[in-house]
């Protein structure tokens, strides 16, 4: 099937080790990496590709726990240019490969309040709709007015809002359709106003999460009325450690790659995790990091 890929004007990269663009730098090879070029080359792709490939979307890797035997199939991760946003006077229309700290600084830049909350979230803009991204007073869903898409044979999508029913943590958006745009609401701040929150919730990070280690952000949602990292804690996890996948001691619903983790290693440590946490609350947590890919 690899050698029937249509021609594209992007990349093909085959047997990409994808623990290099990972967040937590664990994860196997994929078959091919597309890089389109633009959404017109990702459109012509899907069109032509062989009926029988399997596609997978990445964003920008922050939030996915990526197997040891890689993922089958093509990957595909978005161009990550802001050069196509539109600023509008009560909205942006943005790419959604492009990198949401970037989309908040050229906000920022226009003085346009948008989603500067989520500073500090390293995704891009889709993987942000994807998971319904948020903080605990903001959520990605609070701005966002619609999403086109395009399914994995071509065709054209476009979802508002109200069609969708964003969940927490969970964009809703339908199986097998790449995100390519969004439309978001936009209102005017001063820069003092925007940098005010921003400075606030950057702070917040500084204080609560290890920053610049190897980790995926919350490993687990938080269950109604209670935080996950309570649970951890009241069950003694918070020391947990196999291999070089730890328990992060900044924040203990974030786990870390002290080194040379294997995704196995996190695997077995989300499962020891909940078993414990389970048996001393009878809580099941819920993982909020999406597993990809199949065990070596
Ligand atoms: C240090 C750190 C802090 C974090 N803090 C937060 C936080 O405060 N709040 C929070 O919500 N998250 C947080 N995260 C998690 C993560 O950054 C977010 O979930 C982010 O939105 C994921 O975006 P991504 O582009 O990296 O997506 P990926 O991790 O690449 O993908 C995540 C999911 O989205 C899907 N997806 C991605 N792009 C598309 C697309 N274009 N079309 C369709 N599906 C797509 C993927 O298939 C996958 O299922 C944090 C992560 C880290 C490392």
């Amino acid at each position: 099937m690899l050698h029937e890929l249509p021609k594209v004007y992007g990349e093909y990269v085959f047997n990409f080790p994808l623990k290099d663009l990972s967040f937590l730098g664990v994860g196997g090879v994929c078959d091919v990496l597309f890089r389109p070029k633009n959404y017109d080359d990702l459109a012509c792709f899907l069109r032509n590709k062989p009926n029988e490939l399997e596609i997978t979307v990445l964003g920008n890797l922050s939030n996915v726990l990526i197997l040891d035997g890689g993922i089958r199939g093509c990957v595909i991760t978005l161009p990550k240019s802001l050069d196509d946003a539109i600023f509008l006077q009560n909205k942006l229309i943005a790419g959604a490969g492009v990198i949401l700290t970037q989309l908040i600084r050229r906000c920022l830049e226009l003085n346009i309040s948008c989603c500067e909350k989520l500073i500090g979230i390293p995704g891009t803009l889709g993987g942000a709709i994807a998971m319904n991204a948020g903080i605990p007073d903001f959520e990605i869903s609070d701005v966002l007015e619609s999403v086109t898409g395009i399914d994995f044979n071509g065709h054209n999508l476009v979802f508002a809002k109200d069609d969708i029913n964003m969940q927490y943590r969970d964009g809703c958006i339908p199986e097998g359709v790449v995100i390519i745009s969004a439309t978001l609401k936009t209102h005017h701040k001063t820069e003092k106003e925007i940098m005010k929150d921003i400075d606030s919730v950057l702070l917040k990070r500084k204080n609560s999460q290890p920053i610049g280690q190897k980790t995926c952000g919350s490993t687990f949602k938080n269950p109604i009325g209670i935080k996950a990292w309570q649970l951890i804690k009241a069950a003694n996890c918070d020391k947990l450690r196999i291999g070089d996948a730890a328990v992060s001691d900044v924040h203990c619903n974030f786990l870390v790659n002290l080194g040379n983790a294997k995704a196995l290693d996190f695997l077995c440590l989300i499962k020891m995790i909940k078993e414990k946490v389970f048996e001393k609350t009878e809580v099941l947590l819920e993982e909020e990091v999406v597993i990809i890919g199949e065990n070596l």
